[in-house]
């Protein structure tokens, strides 16, 4: 292979370059030909309404199935698609398929696609919102954007271009992982946001850590004044969700309501009428 990369970048053996770098290096060459070879996938993750229960939307989220190394997390390859700039293609693609999927929908719920910082601050973010809604149809409220705020401070005058351009198509756009960042409160007044999503570290505490108690409280107090719905994430005990209620937290996201799964297995909550088709399990 060091052959066809041309002249003067022949490669040699440097037993000083560990294992972990050999190895990311090689993902990072594998991933870029993933969408091509079609071995990515969205899984979905619902989003109830804390009040009702009733699934809102879904969270697309990627997975990535590795000819040899089999499902490898998003939290593995996406930094390494980020720096080797193979995310705009993967972004893109989970946009189309995110965006194809949520217009067979007969309901009305949403979808939310994760945008990275390398997206967000290339120039044609927004012209390719614009398309991939034109072309698939999906009602522009339809689709929220999530974002984290260290994706918004490379170059903040720009980043805030895109967002604007982007809610001005009609799309929604949600903080990811509000909590972890440098500087939550400025990033909510200086961005245009549309919805706050709790990091789960958080909401996972609540009854364990008086601290986290009082910071999900107060971040919930922050959306009613902002007048910003906030969705809580990583909620996986009837506990927790009971401490959401009765804090009047808007939505909740998390293995109690659901785990990420391929879009078939909720299909009463995109093909409407409560019923559900059978499983092939319950089928046979
Ligand atoms: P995120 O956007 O904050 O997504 C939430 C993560 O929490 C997901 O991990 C989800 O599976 C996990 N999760 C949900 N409920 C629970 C729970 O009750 N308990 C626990 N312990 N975890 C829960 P996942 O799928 O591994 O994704 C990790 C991160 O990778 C995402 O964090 C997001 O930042 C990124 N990511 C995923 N898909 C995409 C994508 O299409 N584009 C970009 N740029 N990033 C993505
Ligand atoms: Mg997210
Ligand atoms: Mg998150
Ligand atoms: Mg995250």
């Amino acid at each position: 292979r060091a052959k066809s990369e041309g002249r003067g970048t022949c490669r040699f053996f440097d037993p000083a370059i560990g294992a972990e770098i050999r190895e990311r290096r090689q993902l990072e060459h594998d991933l870029r030909h993933a969408v091509a070879r079609a071995e990515l996938e969205l899984v979905y993750q619902p989003q109830a309404r804390v009040e009702t229960g009733a699934v809102i939307g879904f969270e697309a989220l990627l997975r990535w199935r590795h000819p040899e190394r089999g499902t490898v997390s998003p939290a593995v390859f996406i930094p390494i698609a980020e720096e080797s700039g193979a995310i705009l293609a993967i972004g893109e693609w989970a946009l189309r398929e995110a965006c194809r999927e949520a217009a067979t929908w007969t309901g009305s719920a949403s979808v939310a696609v994760n945008v990275s910082a390398v997206q967000i601050h290339g120039p044609h973010f927004a012209r390719l919102v614009h398309e991939v809604l034109f072309q698939s149809g999906l009602e522009p409220r339809r689709l929220e954007i999530e974002v984290t705020e260290t994706a918004l401070i490379r170059d903040p005058a720009r980043a805030l271009h895109t967002l604007r351009s982007i809610k001005a198509l009609g799309v929604t756009v949600a903080m990811d992982d509000f909590g972890t960042g440098y500087s939550s409160l400025s990033n909510l007044r200086t961005f245009p946001f549309d919805k706050i999503k709790i990091d789960g570290s958080f909401v996972r505490s609540v009854h364990s850590n008086a601290q986290a108690a009082a910071i999900v409280r107060s971040v919930l107090g922050l959306g009613r004044g902002l007048g910003l719905p906030v969705v809580a994430e990583g909620v996986e005990t009837a506990e927790e969700l009971r401490f959401l209620a009765q804090e009047c937290c808007d939505a909740a996201q998390g293995y109690l309501i659901g785990r990420p799964a391929p879009i078939g297995q909720f299909a009463q909550h995109t093909h409407g009428g409560g019923r559900v088709p059978p499983t092939p399990a319950e089928a046979a």
